[in-house]
């Protein structure tokens, strides 16, 4: 079976962050703090986008509205929100022909319950993939720094010859299915993009590495062994 990760992996997270600093802007604009498009620039324009909330709270410190409009606020709005988010053409394919081919597939991914299934949803990934098979760190108590995601979905699949996991992320994503034997991809951020940069020359070893690095995902069928069991 193949089993993704989400953010980084079946789309670039930017556009989830983006599309969160958009609901906060308008929420700004709702508190009666700013206009949202100003809202937007100013979080945009900060160094990030933490510090860019930060701005964003000591205006409205200084505002008069009588509406609290702190950072529990805007954390609130932007990991509660529904994302403006697309699947990209690429993943769409992919996930397409792996369905065609009868290829059981699932999902591994860090992050919030609410925050993380409303990715989901947006993006429509429920419809390829089995919800006994969507693990959510927030919902299993363990992230991938522990085993006990990559061993439940192995408890699952009982009938699964193999497993490959996909990611972005060599600090956390290929260490334990390394370990269980599964084989590793890593989707090379071509574009510099991504949220946690990839920097191999900083992992601790070798085991934290994915044993295959594609640049696209549409490569992942050329893997051996990927498309069938061997
Ligand atoms: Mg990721």
């Amino acid at each position: 079976m193949i089993v993704f990760d989400l953010d980084d992996t079946l789309y670039k997270e930017f556009t989830y962050v983006d599309s969160g600093i958009r609901a906060v802007a308008a929420d700004a604009e709702e508190a009666g703090i700013m206009p949202a498009s100003k809202a937007y620039d100013l979080v945009k324009n900060a160094p990030d986008t933490a510090s860019g909330f930060d701005r964003l709270a000591a205006i409205a410190l200084e505002s008069e509205t009588y509406e609290l409009f702190d950072i529990q606020r805007m954390l609130a709005v932007y990991r509660y929100h529904i994302p403006e988010i697309t699947l990209p053409l690429e993943s769409r394919q992919l996930l397409d022909s792996l369905k065609t081919a009868g290829i059981t597939l699932g999902l591994i991914t860090d992050g919030r319950s609410l925050s993380q299934r409303a990715k989901i949803r947006t993006l429509e990934l429920d419809t390829y993939i089995p919800s006994e098979n969507i693990l959510i760190s927030g919902e299993i108590g363990s992230d991938k720094h522990w085993p006990t995601a990559y061993e439940l979905m192995m408890k699952r699949n009982p009938s699964e010859k193999s497993f490959t996991y996909i990611g972005d992320n060599p600090d956390k994503d290929f260490y334990w299915p390394n370990k269980l034997g599964w084989k590793t991809v890593m989707l090379r951020d071509t574009d510099c993009v991504n949220i946690h940069p990839q920097r191999l020359s900083e992992i601790p070893g070798s085991q934290y590495e994915a044993q295959y690095t594609i640049d696209s995902l549409s490569d992942l069928l050329d893997i051996p062994g990927v498309r069938c069991d061997d």
